[in-house]
C-alpha cells in the first residue's frame, strides 16, 4: 500500500510555468512579480496593504515591531499553538502571557483574556496575538471588546480563506484585526515554498513594516534616487531581511488564484470526515463552522474522548502501521522547555491546552487527496481495536 502523507502541496504545471518564466526574466529578488503577488493578496483578503515577507514568522516578528513592542511589555497569545507565534516576542525583548483557550474549538477564550488583562494590568499589554485555528477563525468582536483597544495581530497562519462575522458584517480575515499574519509554508492552504504576508489598513504601520523588511531601507527615498539614476538610499533603522523573491511570488499568485477551489475541496475532504467517522464513540470530531466564522478546514484535529480505554499514541501508531500520516498539533508551549524555565511554568497552569494536547491527533487533509485514500484512513480509524 502507498503511503499517505499528512500533508501535500498542490501544484500544477500552470505554477511551473509562471515560475520558469521568472527564472527566464532574469529579475529573481523581491520585485514586480512580488509587487503583483501583493496587490492580489491585499484584494484577496480586503485589505487596504499587504507586504509580502519570507515567512508567516518575519510577519509576526515586524508586526510586533510596527506596533512598538519592546522590553517592559507583555504581549497575551494562547498556549495552543506552535512556537513562533510567541517566540517573536522575544526577539523584541517583551514578556509572553499566556491566557488559556476555549475547550471545543482550541481558540483565545474571551473570558479567560479577560481574566488574564486584570491580572497582568492591562496597562502593561502592547498587544494581542489570537490564533485563528486549524481553518476556523476566532470570535474577534467578542476578544476586541475584552480588549478595548490594545491592538491585535492575529496569527492568520491557517486561516486563508477565514470570513469572520464582525459588526452584523461578514469580513474576511486580513482585514479586521490592526494586523494579520499569513504564511505559505509548504503545508500551508497555499505555498510558495517559504514565505508569508501581513495585512493592515493603517499606512503608517505598513510603512514602518515595508521599511523594516528591507534592511530599514527607507523605499520611497530608494525610489526617488534609483528614477534619478543615483547610487543613494538612506538606512533609517537597523531592519531585517524578510523579503519575498519573485520566484515566489510568481508561485504565490497562482496558488491565491486556487485558493477559492482549494478551500471547497478540503471543504469536501472535512464533511467526509464529519460524515463517516461520525459513528465512533472514542472519537470526538472537530468543531465546524460557528456562528461568528466560517470554516477553511487547513487541519484537521481530532480528540480521543477520555475515559475511553485508548490512548492518543495507540491511534497514531494504527495509522502508521497503516502507513498514513499523521501529526499533533499542538504540544502546548508552556509544556516545552524554554517557556516552562523561563517562565516557571507548570504543565496545569494550562489545565484545557494540557487535556487537549493528551487526547489530540490530526488526519491527513490536502488539496488533490483522493477519495479512496480518504476510505483508506476512515477504516483503519473503523477497525482500531477499542476495549
Ligand atoms: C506555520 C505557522 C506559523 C509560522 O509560519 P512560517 O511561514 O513557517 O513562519 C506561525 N503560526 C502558526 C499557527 C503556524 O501554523
Amino acid at each position: 500500500m502507498d503511503p499517505i502523507p499528512f500533508a501535500k502541496p498542490s501544484l500544477d504545471s500552470g505554477d511551473v510555468a509562471r515560475v520558469v518564466e521568472v527564472l527566464e526574466s532574469g529579475w529573481l529578488t523581491q520585485g514586480p512579480v512580488t509587487r503583483q503577488f501583493e496587490a492580489a493578496f491585499a484584494e484577496y483578503v480586503g485589505a487596504a496593504e499587504a507586504i509580502a515577507v519570507s515567512s508567516c514568522t518575519a510577519a509576526l516578528h515586524l508586526a510586533l515591531e510596527a506596533l512598538g513592542v519592546g522590553p517592559g511589555d507583555k504581549v497575551v497569545t494562547v498556549p495552543y499553538t506552535f512556537t513562533a507565534t510567541a517566540e517573536v516576542i522575544r526577539y523584541l525583548g517583551a514578556e509572553i502571557v499566556f491566557s488559556e483557550v476555549q475547550p471545543e474549538t482550541l481558540l483565545m477564550d474571551p473570558e479567560a483574556l479577560e481574566r488574564t488583562l486584570a491580572r497582568v494590568g492591562r496597562d502593561r499589554v502592547k498587544a494581542i496575538v489570537p490564533v485563528h485555528l486549524a481553518g476556523l477563525g476566532c470570535d474577534l468582536e467578542r476578544l476586541r471588546n475584552v480588549a478595548a483597544g490594545i491592538p491585535f495581530v492575529e496569527d492568520a497562519a491557517h486561516a486563508l480563506p477565514v470570513d469572520l462575522l464582525v459588526g452584523g458584517e461578514r469580513r474576511r480575515v486580513g482585514s479586521i484585526g490592526e494586523i494579520s499574519c499569513f504564511s505559505f509554508y509548504a503545508t500551508k492552504t497555499i505555498t510558495t515554498g517559504e514565505g508569508g504576508m501581513v495585512t493592515t489598513d493603517d499606512p503608517a504601520l505598513a510603512e514602518r513594516m515595508r521599511v523594516m523588511r528591507l534592511h530599514g531601507i527607507n523605499a520611497d527615498a530608494w525610489r526617488r534616487y534609483r528614477e534619478k539614476g543615483s547610487w543613494g538610499y538612506d538606512v533609517v533603522a537597523p531592519g531585517f531581511k524578510y523579503n519575498l523573491s519573485d520566484i515566489q511570488s510568481a508561485l504565490g499568485l497562482g496558488q491565491l488564484a486556487k485558493a477559492d477551489r482549494f478551500a471547497v475541496e478540503r471543504q469536501q475532504l472535512a464533511q467526509r470526515y464529519l460524515a463517516e467517522l461520525s459513528e465512533l464513540q472514542w472519537l470526538e470530531l472537530p468543531p465546524g463552522a460557528q456562528s461568528w466564522s466560517s470554516h477553511c478546514w487547513h487541519l484537521f484535529i481530532c480528540r480521543v474522548r477520555p475515559g475511553v480505554g485508548i490512548d492518543r499514541q495507540q491511534v497514531i501508531d494504527g495509522l502508521n502501521e497503516a502507513r498514513i500520516g499523521t501529526s499533533v498539533h499542538y504540544k502546548p508551549l508552556h509544556l516545552h522547555s524554554y517557556y516552562a524555565s523561563t517562565y516557571n511554568l507548570q504543565p496545569d497552569d494550562y489545565p484545557v491546552s494540557l487535556d487537549h494536547y493528551e487526547r489530540s491527533f490530526s488526519l491527513p487533509l490536502f488539496m488533490g487527496m483522493s477519495e479512496t485514500q480518504q476510505q483508506r484512513v476512515i477504516q483503519v480509524l473503523k477497525t482500531l481495536q477499542v476495549p
